[in-house]
Formats: C-alpha cells, structure tokens, sequence
C-alpha cells in the first residue's frame, strides 16, 4: 500500500532525489530503510528495483511491486526492459500520463525543505554529506568528536557514537601513555622470572599426574605474577606493544632450557614431545594470564 505516515514519505522524496542525482547507493540505503519498517510499499519496492544492478535482485524487487499493485506501469515496463521485451503500449500511455501528472504537480523546493526539516532522529538533508576520506561516498555518519562526515567504512563504532580514524588514534595515543625505557624495564625485569620460571616447568614440573591436575593454576598464577610485577616496574603505564613483548619474554623463558628436549626431538628421540606438553600448557595459560594484566 501507499506509505502515508510522513515521516517515511520524507524518507522516500529523499530516497527519490537521491536517484534522481544518480547517488544510487544512497538511494538503496533509504529505499531499505523504507522497507524495514513498511515491508509492504510498492513504491520503495518499485524505487529500489530502479537504483539496483543485480538483474535477480532487481527482478525480484519489480515482482514484489507487481504483488502488491498489480497494474503499476513503471514496474511493468522496468520488467520488460529487463527481459528485453517490448513495452506494451498501453503501459506506455499509461507511464506519459504519470509523467504528465507529475510535471504539473507543485514541486516542492527540495534542498530548501530538507534544510529547512532540522527534526531530531532523521535529517532529510544527511545523505548529502561525503565522506572527508573518501569524496566518492555520500553518507548520514558524523564523528562524534571531529563532527566530519565519515561513510560506513571509515567509521568505528563505540558507546557514545561513531568516531572517525584519526580521532581513534588519537584517541588511542592518549590511552597508551608508555615512554621507550618503559620496554627496556619491560624486558629486563619479566625475562629473568620467565627464564626461572621456564627452567622449573621443563626440568621438574614436566610429569606426574598430580602435576597435570595443579599446573592449570600454577601457570595462572606464575603468568599473572610476572604480568603483575611488570607492569608496576614501568609505573603501571601501558604501551602497544607491552603485552606482546612480555608474552614474548616468557616463550623465550620456555625456550631456552627445552633447548636440549627440542634438540633430542630433531634427532628422532620422539619421547621428548611429551615432556614438552606441561611447558605448552603453561605458556598458553600463563601467558594469556600475563598479557591481560599488562593490558
Ligand atoms: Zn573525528
Ligand atoms: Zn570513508
């Protein structure tokens, strides 16, 4: 049926002068919009089979159209252009008077009624936004900080609205606050527990069912500690790259004393695979564990 409620009518007269600027995209955005809520207007229908290019997509929103007003000319007629066939000619007829209708019909001043709508939850006017980074794209975002318009693409969603790349930059420098030194202290205080800590999990901690039962909670508990102490050693300031260089000093912390195990496996001694399998599972839970704390 015909939309009547006014505020999809504006949808569609903004959908339609999209169209008719040859911003299709933009028109598809709206004539959806449309649709969510009014499943059953023919003339979005109608409007987004007009701004689609998939020839199935296309056919199948001109068939809905036709479901739901069987005689509408442009729909008809945009069907057979799509099949190739000839337009029959009392649908062209038809079509001239509709044209007609409209070239008589009051023409509101678009771009004036759009601007001149400043109702709050929809602009009629925010589709004619482009986006800073990218001219080609129209868009209804803004950035909540910068307040430029941004398309989809560029934009990131948080909790109080869309925010454009360079703000989530700066945004994020503010957050990490860490001075070059902080990744020296780093290493050198969080290599030396990893390196103790990974000697005891190959060469003592490495077999026995009891040890597999505790050694869940000891690599949480070994992980969160240096993760913990770490992080006070620099002042409790986060960097980038903090997390990821400490997980990296406790692989090394493993590494180096199953140097001779991952040697005796290269030489076909296979048995060294499970002596392998503690030092494995504490690196994954500990390391989670110490990445989390240094976040
Ligand atoms: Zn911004
Ligand atoms: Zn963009």
């Amino acid at each position: 049926m015909a939309i009547k409620e006014p505020r999809l009518r504006s949808l569609l007269t903004q959908a339609e002068r999209n169209a008719s600027y040859g911003k299709n995209a933009a028109a598809e955005t709206i004539y959806r919009q449309i649709l969510d809520e009014a499943p059953n207007a023919e003339e979005a229908w109608l409007g987004l089979a007009e701004v689609i290019n998939d020839p199935a997509e296309k056919r199948a929103a001109y068939g809905r159209a036709l479901e739901l007003e069987p005689d509408m000319p442009a729909a008809i007629a945009g069907l057979a252009v799509l099949d190739g066939r000839p337009i029959p000619p009392e649908v062209e007829v038809a079509l001239a008077a509709e044209a007609a209708a409209e070239a008589e019909a009051p023409r509101p001043a678009p771009l004036l009624v759009a601007e001149s709508e400043p109702e709050e939850g929809h602009e009629p006017a925010a589709y004619e936004l482009v986006c800073y980074r990218h001219p080609d794209r129209s868009t209804s975002l803004r950035c909540y900080n910068c307040d430029r318009p941004i398309c989809i693409s560029c934009a990131n969603k948080t909790p109080v609205g869309y925010i454009c790349p360079e703000c989530q930059r700066e945004a994020e420098d503010a957050f990490f606050n860490s001075k070059p030194l902080d990744y020296l202290i780093a290493v050198l205080v969080s290599l030396p527990i990893s390196l103790l800590a990974g000697y005891l999990m190959v060469n003592f901690f490495s077999r026995g069912f009891l040890f597999f039962i505790l050694i869940f909670f000891i690599s949480g508990a070994v992980g969160s500690f240096i993760g913990r102490i770490t992080k006070r050693a620099i002042g409790g300031r986060r960097g980038r790259y903090l997390p990821g260089l400490v997980v990296a000093m406790m692989i090394l912390g493993v590494a180096i004393p199953a140097l001779p195990i991952l040697f005796a496996i290269l030489t076909g001694n296979l048995g060294g695979v499970l002596a392998l399998l503690g030092p494995g599972i504490y690196l994954f839970v500990g390391a989670s564990a110490a990445y989390w704390q240094m976040r």
